[in-house]
């Protein structure tokens, strides 16, 4: 069985996550959605709630599973016995970032390889910072969050 890992803040998780997920899903024949809990930084989304909405959004899913974890991803993979870490790229601004972890998660966990896939079109400028600047200021963000998210951003996130 072929397990892959798709690690990731997703604070909170767009359309552009989503369709990653979606594909990777159709690759492989279990993957684990895990949100990497930074206990250093304050998150915008609580980890609990990120992870409900992670779960409601990705239902439709039959093999897709939703965790999260603290430290390094490399040892959470091996702990789930991933052999595969799933990761987007967007146009430019992902690739140098991208490159170095890949590079350095290669270095820690050599049996553990990445599978980068392309960003879609619509979602090339999407990012969770954009999503979170314009919640905050109340602009509309529903076409780029599932419609969950936005409706938990429109009306129950205590900014
Ligand atoms: P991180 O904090 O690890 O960068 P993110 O939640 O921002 O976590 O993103 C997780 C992964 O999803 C990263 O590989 C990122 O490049 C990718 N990603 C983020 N936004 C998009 C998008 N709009 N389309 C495709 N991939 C994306």
């Amino acid at each position: 069985m072929r397990v892959a890992l798709y690690p990731g803040s997703f604070d909170p998780i767009t359309l552009g996550h989503l369709d990653i997920l979606e594909r990777a899903s159709k690759l492989f024949d279990r993957v684990i959605i895990a949100v990497a809990n930074n206990t250093t930084k304050q998150p915008f989304i609580a980890l609990g709630k990120r992870l409900e909405l992670i779960r409601e959004a990705t239902q439709h899913l039959a093999n897709v599973e939703v965790s999260h974890f603290e430290g390094l991803t490399v040892q959470f993979a091996k702990s789930c016995q991933a052999a595969v870490l799933i990761r987007g790229l967007r146009a430019v601004s992902d690739f140098e970032h991208e490159f170095q972890m890949f590079h350095m998660n290669q270095t820690l966990e050599k049996s553990l390889d990445s599978v980068i896939l392309m960003a879609s079109g619509p979602f090339q400028f999407l990012s969770s910072s954009l999503v979170r600047e314009v919640a905050k200021f109340k602009g509309d963000i529903s076409h780029a969050v599932p419609p969950n998210v936005a409706h938990y951003l429109n009306h129950e996130h205590p900014f």
